[in-house]
C-alpha cells in the first residue's frame, strides 16, 4: 500500500477544525493591526533562498527540495516564507507605490528535516513581514500580534525569548571575538560545528549538542558588543514589551537558523512542548531587501509553526468560540427601544441577535438556551423606564443590571 511521504501528514476532518481556528484567529488579529494577505508560489528559483537564507546554514546546505524542471531551471519548494515574499514585494513594485506595506501568509513550507514530534518535512506557518518602518516600537508591535494570538487562543506558559544580532558595524566584532573563544575550545566543539567555525559562526550558537552549548555559554555576549544604535534600539523594545507587560527574557545567545537577521531577533518558547518548543520566530532584516537586489528598506516579520500550536491545542483544548449575545425584549415599548440598542452594539462590533419571536420570557430564555447563547440581554418594562438593561449570564444565572450608557463598555469586556 503506498503511504504518504516520510514527513508528511493528512490533516484529517476530526483536526481541520483546529486548523481553521488558528488560521481565523491569526487572519483576524492580522487584519486589526492592518496587515493583508499575500500568496506566493509554492517552489521558487533556488537563487532566492540560496541569496537570502544564506549558503552555510542548515536549510540551505542540507534542508530543501531541490529539483530540475524539465526546462532545466532549478528550483525550490520553499523552505520559508519570508523571501518569496520580498520577492514579491520587489517584483511588484511596492517601493515604488510605497515602501511601507504589511504581509501576511499563511501555506506550507518544505526541509529535508529528520521528522519528530512537532517536526516534519512539510509544516505549515503563518507569518507576517513589515517592510519600511525602522523604528524599535514596530518590533514591539510584532512581538505584540503573536501574545495576542497566543492569548486568543488561551495559550499560556510561554516564555518570550529576545536579543539583538546588532548590524554590520557592531557584528564583525563580536564574530572575531566568538571565532577567537570557539577555536580555542575546538576540540570540544562536535564536527559540524568545527567546520562552521570559520564559515558561518553565529551558526554554533544554535547547535543543539550540549557540549557546544557549554562552549557558547562560555564565551562572549553579543549584547556585550553592540553599537550605539543597536544597544538603544534594544532598550526601546525592552521598554516597550515592558509598557505593554509582555514578560520577555534577553537570552544574549539566541540567534535563529537563517543568516538575514539584524538588531531584534525573538522566540515563542512553550514549556510543555518537549524538544521542539519554539512555536513563533522572527526578527528584523534590515538588509535583506537590499541583498535581493532593492533598494535600502528595512524590515521584520515572524512565522508561527502551525503543527506546533495544534500540539498545544490538542492537549489543551480549543478555548470556547464567543457566541453572539441574544437579545430578549419583553413586549412592544422594548422592541422599539432594543432596536436602537442593538444597533449601537453591532456598531461597536459585538454580535446580537434577536430571532424576532414575540413570546413570553420563559419562551424566549428557552430558545436562547437551545442555540447556545452563553449571554443573554433582557429587556423589560422597568429596564426602560430606568434606561438600563439586564445582561443574564446563561450558565451561571448570574444577572446584572446595567446601564444603557454604560453597556457598550461593560460588553466590551466579553468581545
Ligand atoms: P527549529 O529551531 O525548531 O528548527 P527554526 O529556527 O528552523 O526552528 P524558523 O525557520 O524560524 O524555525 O520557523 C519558525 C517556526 O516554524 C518554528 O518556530 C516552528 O514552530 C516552525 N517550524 C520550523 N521548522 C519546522 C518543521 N520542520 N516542522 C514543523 N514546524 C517547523
Ligand atoms: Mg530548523
Amino acid at each position: 500500500m503506498i503511504k504518504a511521504p516520510t514527513g508528511t501528514r493528512d490533516i484529517l476532518p476530526e483536526d481541520v477544525k483546529t486548523w481553521q481556528r488558528i488560521e481565523k484567529t491569526a487572519g483576524e488579529i492580522f487584519t486589526l493591526y492592518g496587515y493583508e494577505e499575500i500568496r506566493t508560489p509554492i517552489f521558487e528559483s533556488t537563487s532566492l533562498f540560496q541569496r537570502s537564507i544564506g549558503e552555510a546554514t542548515d536549510i540551505v546546505e542540507k534542508e530543501m527540495y531541490t529539483f530540475k524542471d524539465k526546462g532545466g531551471r532549478s528550483l525550490t519548494l520553499r523552505p520559508e516564507g519570508t523571501a518569496p515574499v520580498v520577492r514579491a514585494y520587489l517584483e511588484h513594485q511596492f517601493p515604488q507605490r510605497d515602501q511601507f506595506q504589511k504581509f501576511y501568509y499563511i501555506g506550507p513550507m518544505f526541509r529535508y528535516e529528520r521528522p519528530q514530534k512537532g517536526r516534519f518535512r512539510q509544516f505549515h506557518q503563518v507569518g507576517i513581514e513589515v517592510f519600511g518602518p525602522n523604528h524599535p516600537m514596530i518590533d514591539v508591535e510584532v512581538i505584540a500580534i503573536q501574545w495576542r494570538i497566543f492569548k486568543e487562543l488561551d495559550v499560556s506558559d510561554l516564555k518570550v525569548k529576545i536579543n539583538s544580532l546588532g548590524c554590520e558595524k557592531c557584528r564583525p566584532g563580536y564574530r572575531k571575538a566568538l571565532i577567537e573563544h570557539l577555536k580555542k575550545n575546538r576540540e570540544r566543539l562536535c564536527e559540524t560545528c568545527q567546520r562552521r567555525l570559520e564559515r558561518n559562526p553565529l551558526r554554533v550558537l544554535d547547535c543543539k549538542n550540549p557540549g557546544c552549548q557549554q562552549v557558547v555559554r562560555e564565551g562572549p555576549k553579543i549584547t556585550d558588543y553592540l553599537c550605539n544604535d543597536c544597544r538603544e534600539h534594544m532598550k526601546k523594545v525592552t521598554d516597550g514589551l515592558e509598557s505593554l507587560k509582555i514578560p520577555y527574557e534577553v537570552d544574549p545567545f539566541l540567534v535563529r537558523g537563517l543568516d538575514y537577521y539584524t538588531k531584534t531577533v525573538f522566540e515563542f518558547i512553550h514549556t510543555a512542548l518537549g524538544a521542539q518548543n519554539t512555536v513563533s520566530a522572527g526578527g528584523r532584516y534590515d538588509n535583506l531587501v537590499e541583498e535581493l537586489g532593492g533598494p535600502e528598506i528595512p524590515g521584520i516579520g515572524f512565522a508561527l509553526g502551525i503543527e506546533r500550536l495544534v500540539l498545544i491545542l490538542n492537549e489543551k483544548g480549543l478555548p470556547e468560540e464567543k457566541k453572539p449575545l441574544y437579545f430578549i425584549p419583553l413586549g412592544e415599548e422594548a422592541i422599539k427601544e432594543g432596536i436602537k440598542i442593538m444597533e449601537e452594539l453591532r456598531d461597536s462590533g459585538i454580535p446580537v441577535i434577536w430571532t424576532g419571536k414575540v413570546a413570553s420570557i420563559k419562551a424566549q430564555l428557552r430558545q436562547a438556551n437551545k442555540r447556545g447563547a452563553d449571554r443573554v440581554l433582557i429587556l423589560g418594562e422597568s429596564e426602560i423606564e430606568n434606561r438600563e438593561i439586564k445582561l443574564k449570564d446563561m450558565k451561571e444565572g448570574r444577572e446584572e443590571v446595567i446601564k444603557w450608557k454604560d453597556l457598550k463598555e461593560h460588553l466590551r469586556y466579553y468581545f
